[in-house]
């Protein structure tokens, strides 16, 4: 009790505007018992009143890092405190702060007054450094840490407008980014980020099912001798079929990457390559190498090799049937690992290429490390390719190097006959891109080309 009386004497010594908190908070429905705030109900009560001023505003939620652990550490008594500390200090803080709640364990809400997100976040930012500094106080040798996410609302007919409810459930997006830091910190929230944010979620929300309901279709793009014209192998290429729209991978592979789900991608996708030359074998017609891309977490994982001897025995796919695409970045940092991987993998027949090489930091190094049977040329190099000649010489240079390690050489993005006589003339074994085909599904591809 002594806390809360603390905490009306802060209130009463302090300004005007935080009168409204004290007036509602005395109705013991709507108070925090523990630190005299608003309790959630109230909070919004009081929040909408505000809004419904219609002059717009903001409001933002604040945590408490750690709070479990200090509560643990230091023990629930200590905890409390804090929790009282960091409600005097919201009372005795920023005069935008109009009304202030918690809700329970060691998350406070603020109403704010104000439309400015820049200023908001400065003046957020000060406050949690200046709570940290004082917290010693409280904590002795720990230092609390907070973060806080913030929305504003324009007034009705400005953009952008928001409901209450709108505000809450968006500023948690805010939060959940401002707990990514380690540090103090408060993070506006952004409709146009929000929007990327929600497209993420979507394809979160709705992977599991596609793969059930077979939504990935296999495509294919040729790669071609660039001597002699003729098709040598094809790259399986993924495209998600979603409500009649046809996505590219750039727009899924890499939230699937984050969120894990490639490992599932890659080995359906191993399976349909599979189905595909088995069709083959079967109608009599001669398969072609088809390489399919292969992500670190598939790559990685202790049941690897086990699953490419099962799609191997499952599918009769012969020796060098299949390439396995893979990244330089896989490999790099732990190039004896990999290469064990590569090994067991190619003693089971399986070709192993390097993907888009030349993208990013690469070394040569890795040419001579790794065992390799094709090495894929970034794309990035034919665009690229001024008249200086630079690039040229760096391209010509990898290509003979790779020969000289017995390595077969793949220039991705071959779009003209001028680029594809440039490839053909230094030496480079195929060519993949426009010029031959698009990414075409399975069954066109086989019409046309085999
Ligand atoms: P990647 O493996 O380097 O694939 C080549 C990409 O370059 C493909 O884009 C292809 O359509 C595009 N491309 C081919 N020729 C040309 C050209 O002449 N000009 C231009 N501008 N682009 C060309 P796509 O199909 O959008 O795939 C993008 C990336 O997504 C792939 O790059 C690969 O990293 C990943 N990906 C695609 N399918 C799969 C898959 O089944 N599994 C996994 N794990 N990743 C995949
Ligand atoms: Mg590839
Ligand atoms: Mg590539």
């Amino acid at each position: 009790m002594t806390g809360f009386l603390c905490l009306c004497r802060a209130i009463e010594g302090s300004r005007e505007n935080m009168e409204e908190i004290r007036e509602w908070a005395e109705d013991p429905m709507y108070r925090d018992r523990l630190t005299g705030l608003y309790n959630y109900d109230g909070f919004l009560r009081a929040a909408q009143g505000q809004l419904d001023r219609g002059e717009g505003g903001a409001i933002a939620v604040l945590n408490i890092r750690q709070f479990k652990y200090i509560n643990e550490m230091l023990g629930r008594e200590k905890g409390d405190e804090l929790l009282k500390f960091v409600a005097g200090a919201i009372v005795d803080g920023p005069k935008s702060i109009r009304v202030a709640g918690r809700a329970g364990s060691d998350v406070f809400y603020l109403y704010i007054d104000s439309t400015d997100g820049k200023q908001i976040v400065g003046e957020m930012d000060g406050f949690l450094h200046a709570l940290t500094r004082s917290s010693i106080g409280v904590l002795g040798a720990f230092q609390m840490r907070a973060y806080c996410g913030v929305i504003v609302s324009r007034p009705k007919g400005e953009i952008p407008h928001y409901t209450l409810e709108q505000m809450l459930t968006r500023m948690m997006y805010a939060l959940a980014k401002a707990r990514e830091y380690s540090e103090n910190k408060t993070w506006l929230f952004d409709a146009e980020l929000h929007k990327e944010e929600q497209k993420e979620e979507d394809v979160i929300l709705h992977m599991h099912a596609a793969l059930r309901a077979k939504e990935f279709e296999l495509y294919l793009q040729p790669k071609v001798d660039v001597s002699t014209g003729r098709l040598a192998s094809a790259e399986a290429l993924v495209r998600w079929r979603r409500d009649g729209r046809l996505l590219s991978p750039g727009l899924f592979i890499p939230i699937f990457d984050k969120t894990g789900f490639s490992f599932y991608l890659d080995r359906y996708m191993l399976q349909e390559v599979g189905k595909l030359i088995r069709g083959w074998r079967e109608r009599g017609i001669a398969p072609i190498p088809v390489s399919v891309n292969q992500t670190k977490i598939t790559f990685y994982n202790e049941t690897y090799i086990s699953y490419l001897k099962w799609i191997k025995e499952t599918y009769g796919i012969p020796d060098g049937g299949m390439i396995l695409e893979i990244l330089e970045s896989m490999a790099v940092d732990n190039l004896g690992e990999a290469n064990r991987i590569l090994d067991e993998a190619r003693s089971l027949g399986y070709r192993i290429s390097m993907d888009d090489f030349g993208s990013g930091y690469s070394s040569l190094n890795v040419l001579a490390k790794l065992k390799l049977d094709e090495l894929k040329i970034d794309q990035t190099f034919l665009r690229n390719m001024g008249t200086e000649g630079k690039e040229r010489i760096i391209l010509q240079m990898i290509i003979d190097l790779s020969r000289r390690f017995g390595i077969s050489t793949v220039v991705e993005g071959v779009e003209t006959r001028e680029q594809e006589a440039l490839v053909r003339s230094m030496g480079c074994s195929l060519g993949q891109g426009y010029l031959y085909s698009r990414p075409l599904p399975a069954k066109e591809f086989m019409e046309r080309f085999m």
